[in-house]
This record gives C-alpha cells, sequence and structure tokens, in this order.
C-alpha cells in the first residue's frame, strides 16, 4: 500500500472540506452561483491556512459544467478531466522560484488564448510578493485588461510587499489563522478515519502547537505518529518528541520568580536541560505562558482570547493573580529578549540562567521594568524591617537625607538677567574647574539646569543634599565669578528638576538618564537596606 502523507491526504478537495474560513468559502460559492466571478483575486494569510487549496477548489469550480451550489460536480467532463490531472485549465506558478519578468512575459503570451476545454484559465501564483519589480509591471499590464477568460488568484503571505498598482486591481480575502480548537476537531476527526490511538490532551497540544496553521498540524501528528509506530500517543511522548516541558514546569518556573526564588528557579532550569528538552522552546513556552497570564490577568480569562479549556484558563487566572501586570511586562520582556538572543546562542543553558537570575534577584536587573520591581522590594524589606522591630534602630544613611536647601541671593554686583544666566549655563565647565577639590567632588556630577526667570539651577544627583549646602557659598562665589553678576542659584535635586521639567515643559528631556539614575539610586538604597537587616541579625 502507498503511503500518503497526511497533510495530502487529508489535503481539502470540496468547499466543504474546508475548515475555519467559511467567509472567504461563502463569498466564493456565492460568485459562482450568481455568475460575478473576478478576474484577479488576493488571498493573504499565514502558511498552513488553506490559500492554495482553496484556490484550486475554487479554480475546478469555475470550470465546473454544472456547478452545483457553487461547488464542482466533480461528474462532469470538465471535472472528471480536473480528477484525472489532465486538465490545462489550472496552471500554478510558484514565485518564490520564478520571479523574473520572463515567467510573467510566459503568461501574458499564454493568456491571449481562450481554453480549448472549460470556461477559464486559472493562474494560481503563490508566494506572489516574491515577484521582482518587472514582473509586477509585467502582471499590471494583464490585470489592467485581463481577457475574459482568465481568473489571477494571487496567493501571499506578506501582502504589504505587494505593490499598491497590483492590490487595487485585486478582490482581496484574508485568510484567518485557524483556532487551536478548529485544528483540534479535524485533527480528533482524521485520527478517528486513520485508527489512531492519541490523547485528547496530546492532540490538543499539538493544534496549540501549529499555531493557526492546520499543515503544520498534520505534519507534527505525522512525525508523532511514525516515531511511536503501533503505540498510543501520550502527551508525554509529543513533549520528548518536540523537546518541550509539561506546562506543570512552566507554572512551576513562574510561581519561583515571583516568589524570588532563586535556588528553585535554577533547579528547574538544570532539570530541564538534563531532561534533554530545549532551552530555545522552553524560552518560548515560557515567553507565551507569560503573555497568556497577562491576558489572563487583564481580561479575567476572556475565553475568546485564550485558546485553552476552562480548567486551564482557571490555573492561568489563579497565578495570575500572585503576580502584578508590570511585573508580567517585565518577564515577558525578558523572555523575549531570550528567546531572540538563543537563536544563535553557542551556550543556551547560561543565556536562560541569566535570565532567571534577573528575574528573580531584582537586583541584579537594570532594565527600567525593573524599577517597579525593585520599589515593591525595598517596600517588602521596610515592612519586614517594622515587623522585626527594628524600625528605631535604622537610620538613613547621612548622605541619602534631604536638608532644606537654601537658596543663596548674592548681594553686592549688579544682577544678572535671564539672559545672561542662560549663558552661564554654557560655562558650566569652566565654573565647576573654578572650584576647590572637595567642592568640585560634589558638583562633579551635577549638570546647570534651565533657567525658570532668573534662577540658575544646580541639579545634582544621588541625594547629597548635606554636602551640597556645605559647598553652596564656594559655588556661587565661582558663578558670580564668572558671570560678573550676582546670580540667583538654587540647588535642585534630579528628581525634583525631572518633576519641575515636566512641569513647565510638558515632558521631561533626559527621561531615559533620570531613570537609569533613579535605578542607581534605589538599589543603593535597596543595598543598604539589606546591609542594616543584617547587621541587626
Ligand atoms: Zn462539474
Amino acid at each position: 500500500m502507498s503511503y500518503l502523507a497526511l497533510y495530502r491526504k487529508y489535503r481539502p478537495n470540496t468547499f466543504d472540506d474546508v475548515v475555519g474560513q467559511e467567509h472567504i468559502v461563502r463569498t466564493l460559492k456565492n460568485q459562482i452561483s450568481s455568475n460575478r466571478v473576478a478576474h484577479a483575486y488576493l488571498f493573504c494569510g499565514s502558511r498552513g491556512t488553506g490559500k492554495t487549496s482553496i484556490a484550486k477548489i475554487f479554480a475546478r469550480a469555475v470550470n465546473c459544467e454544472e456547478p452545483v451550489n457553487g461547488s464542482a460536480c466533480s461528474i462532469c467532463s470538465a471535472c472528471k478531466k480536473v480528477q484525472e490531472g489532465s486538465s490545462i485549465n489550472i496552471i500554478e506558478m510558484d514565485a518564490a522560484s520564478h520571479n523574473g519578468v520572463d515567467n510573467i512575459r510566459e503568461i501574458n503570451e499564454e493568456v491571449k488564448y481562450t481554453p480549448a476545454v472549460g470556461k477559464y484559465k486559472v493562474y494560481i501564483i503563490d508566494e506572489v510578493h516574491m515577484l521582482s519589480t518587472g514582473a509586477f509591471n509585467a502582471l499590471l499590464k494583464t490585470l489592467e485588461e485581463p481577457p475574459a477568460h482568465v481568473i489571477f488568484i494571487l496567493a501571499t503571505t506578506d501582502p504589504q510587499k505587494i505593490p499598491v498598482t497590483i492590490l487595487s486591481r485585486c478582490q482581496r480575502f484574508d485568510f484567518k489563522r485557524l483556532s487551536a480548537k478548529e485544528i483540534e476537531d479535524r485533527l480528533a476527526e482524521y485520527m478517528q478515519k486513520e485508527k489512531i490511538d492519541i490523547e485528547d490532551q496530546a492532540l490538543s497540544y499539538i493544534a496549540r502547537l501549529a499555531d493557526g496553521g492546520m499543515r503544520d498540524a498534520l505534519s507534527l501528528l505525522e512525525q508523532s505518529i511514525s516515531f511511536y509506530f503501533d503505540e498510543t500517543i501520550t502527551m508525554d511522548k509529543i513533549l520528548y518528541l518536540v523537546g518541550a516541558v509539561d506546562s506543570s514546569v512552566l507554572f512551576e518556573m513562574i510561581d519561583a520568580v515571583t516568589a524570588q526564588n532563586t535556588q528553585k528557579a535554577l533547579e528547574l532550569c538544570v532539570a530541564v536541560n538534563r531532561l534533554g528538552r530545549s532551552i530555545r522552546q522552553f524560552a518560548s513556552d515560557l515567553l507565551e505562558h507569560c503573555r497568556n497570564l497577562l491576558v489572563a490577568k487583564t481580561t479575567n480569562g476572556a475565553q475568546g482570547v485564550l485558546d485553552y479549556s476552562q480548567e486551564y484558563i482557571n490555573r492561568l487566572i489563579e497565578q495570575a493573580e500572585a503576580v502584578s501586570a508590570q511585573e508580567l511586562m517585565r518577564y515577558i520582556k525578558h523572555f523575549g529578549e531570550l528567546e531572540y538572543e538563543l537563536r544563535n546562542a553557542i551556550s543556551p543553558r547560561i543565556l536562560l540562567e541569566i535570565a532567571v537570575l534577573k528575574l528573580t534577584k531584582v537586583q541584579m536587573d537594570s532594565s527600567k521594568e525593573s524599577l517597579l520591581a525593585k520599589m515593591q522590594f525595598l517596600e517588602q524589606k521596610l515592612e519586614q524591617l517594622e515587623k522585626e522591630g527594628v524600625k528605631a534602630a535604622y537610620s538613613m544613611p547621612e548622605e541619602l537625607q534631604r536638608t532644606p536647601l537654601k537658596e543663596v541671593v548674592p548681594q553686592r554686583l549688579p544682577k544678572a538677567v535671564p539672559e545672561e544666566v542662560r549663558e552661564l549655563i554654557k560655562k558650566w565647565p569652566e565654573i565647576k574647574s573654578k572650584l576647590g577639590k572637595a567642592a568640585w567632588s560634589i558638583f562633579e556630577t551635577a549638570e546647570a539646569g534651565f533657567v525658570e526667570e532668573d534662577i540658575f539651577y544646580i541639579v545634582y544627583k544621588n541625594g547629597m543634599d548635606v554636602l551640597v549646602n556645605a559647598h553652596l557659598e564656594e559655588l556661587k562665589k565661582a558663578i558670580n565669578e564668572e558671570a560678573g553678576k550676582e546670580v540667583r542659584v538654587k540647588p535642585i535635586h534630579a528628581d525634583d528638576y525631572a518633576a519641575k521639567c515636566i512641569e513647565v515643559y510638558g515632558s521631561h528631556p533626559e527621561q531615559t538618564d533620570d531613570i537609569k539614575d533613579i535605578s542607581a539610586v534605589i538599589q543603593n538604597v535597596a543595598a543598604k537596606i539589606n546591609f542594616n537587616i543584617q547587621v541587626k541579625n
């Protein structure tokens, strides 16, 4: 018995066999029934959604002598010819390998002749976005004035790459990705026909992995059947085959990350590696899992968005409750980056472990998404301190204390006008060079801020109010000397400066840098608090 691959065996032959594209099938059938067939169609959609299959079914139907409700009758002579494979009215071309202008010119020549039998010559051009510019121009000529007996069906996964001139001459159909449920139901039907024993859970997993493409689902199923010939196909076997882990591991990993349990998370990495499962698949599953958690959290498990069983969605909702949406975004960012980095990684395990470390040890994460987590970490630590009754004993490090700042208004020299103050900002490096060693070390990282009326702002970082105050007089002297005028000098902390900028300008000019600075400050405070806790213990 000759063996036929599943996806070929179960390729839809009639409109009724088609899964999931009801909107398209219905329109096409109506067009055939009412004799309103167009001359150019564009079928868009990701791979495995049935574009070529529907194109062929349509091509047969338009040539059928007695179509039944818009479908080919399969008994007339035109239909018979197609079944025997001797119909010359359906011409397929793969634009991926035939993308030149000559290939299209050949078609342009051919279309002049009416078909010997049947009504239409149907040209199916697959991957049409691969055509060269010259080829598109040549095709456009025919599309502008198509002979009455010709139909073009252009199929593509990438409609953005098709010139507008072509697009505007086609009837466009967008093929939707199939839902996991649609794929699963159809697979179950085939497996029953094939008398193959497979667990529902395994089928449903394959359907989800296929990500909307029936062809991928069938090839994966095919592989599993050959690998586990004459055995019951279980979920575990499928997981082994694709190198994936059971979803419980994904739940455990996110539990560990949320609890900031580094050891447990690293143990899971080791386990996945030891089982010989693919780290790349694991990263991509974790990413998908976090996305599902975020969706579950923000939509409260809307089933239309989450293509899973209600039982599984409930598990997602439960886990999502323990994490904030912002934290989930941070996980998604890291797992997304990890997935990308793993593409060319030589040591995938190490990259996985680093990602897990960043997630569980928020102090090690320098991304701006980690800010909130760091603050939460601080809050928790402070709460812990309070609980342990060491609040009173804990005092802020001196340089972090904020004492009220003086504003310096010099007396004797003539007062500087705003324009002169603005000029001073450019001279900030010269001003700093006039300072003594101690004062210089304080203002070294400070910046000259914007001018509000006639105030010269000194924007300092790292919470050193006490020290700023101590050296303010010296700074003021240097500024007056540079200006030759009396300048109102006001020190301002970077945080307050940012707030003021937003208040005055509506946005902060250096948002990203500031976030880095704030992040550094928070990290310092966290380290100090940690240190204090250790001392107290
Ligand atoms: Zn027929």
